[in-house]
């Protein structure tokens, strides 16, 4: 059974992304329209074989995301790294690890309470940033996969991906310590983990941020 007030939610978005038209995804010569009533992993099995961009025929693995499908927080970074993409799973590297260190400081983990994805599904070469046109093209599975978990806060991990959601070329520093809103659920960005690695004057900082984040949680319960 589909809620009426997540149908007119996902109508609005789809509005402000496209207009006026409703969005029909073409998978496997078929005309799906997103459904609320799929799950996540029927999801995953219906876009894993996208090919709507360049960086499909480069992949190794479409990093779909990794948690809890019933997540209060959805943590997103910008795109998949090497090991992310030869591994299937976002957030494995050293950045990763330090990410699963933060996370159980504020009682979460990857397991529990937590999905973890990316704005970009696929690996750019060498990473480099995401382009314009691939963000167009990914951007809707992220939307629609917000829709699926339903989320009380989404974070933003580093300015890439902060800039991107918010369709704001700002500082990381201008970005910070707002809550945003991302089509209807609360945004907030924070250093990407990989920026605490390179920079350890960055961490407290991000430690008041996680505090925040888990006030934010907890306050909307
Ligand atoms: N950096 C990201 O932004 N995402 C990952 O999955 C890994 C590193």
């Amino acid at each position: 059974m589909i809620k009426s007030d997540a149908v007119i939610r996902y109508l609005n978005q789809t509005k402000d992304l496209y207009g006026d038209q409703l969005f029909l995804s073409l998978t496997n010569e078929s005309t799906h329209v997103d459904s609320l009533d799929e799950s996540l992993d029927q999801y995953f099995g219906r876009i894993n074989q996208c090919q709507k961009c360049q960086l499909g025929q480069t992949r190794t693995n479409f990093v779909f995301g990794v948690g809890d499908p019933n997540a209060d927080l959805v943590l997103v970074g910008e795109a998949p790294g090497k090991q992310e993409d030869l591994q299937g799973e976002p957030f494995i590297g050293r950045a990763g690890k330090l990410l699963d260190k933060i996370l159980s400081a504020i009682e979460l983990s990857r397991s529990q309470g937590v999905y973890i994805c990316n704005v970009l599904k696929c690996r750019p070469p060498n990473n480099r940033d995401p382009l314009p046109s691939e963000v167009e093209q990914c951007e809707p599975y992220l939307i629609h996969q917000i829709n699926l978990i339903k989320p009380r806060l989404i974070v933003a991990l580093g300015r890439v991906a902060a800039k991107t959601l918010l369709k704001q070329d700002l500082p990381l520093k201008d970005m910070r310590s707002i809550k945003h809103d991302y089509y209807g659920t609360p945004l907030v960005a924070t250093y990407h983990p990989a920026a605490l690695l390179r920079n350890q004057n960055l961490k407290p900082a991000a430690w008041e941020d996680f505090k925040w984040i888990r006030r934010l949680i907890r306050e909307s319960k």
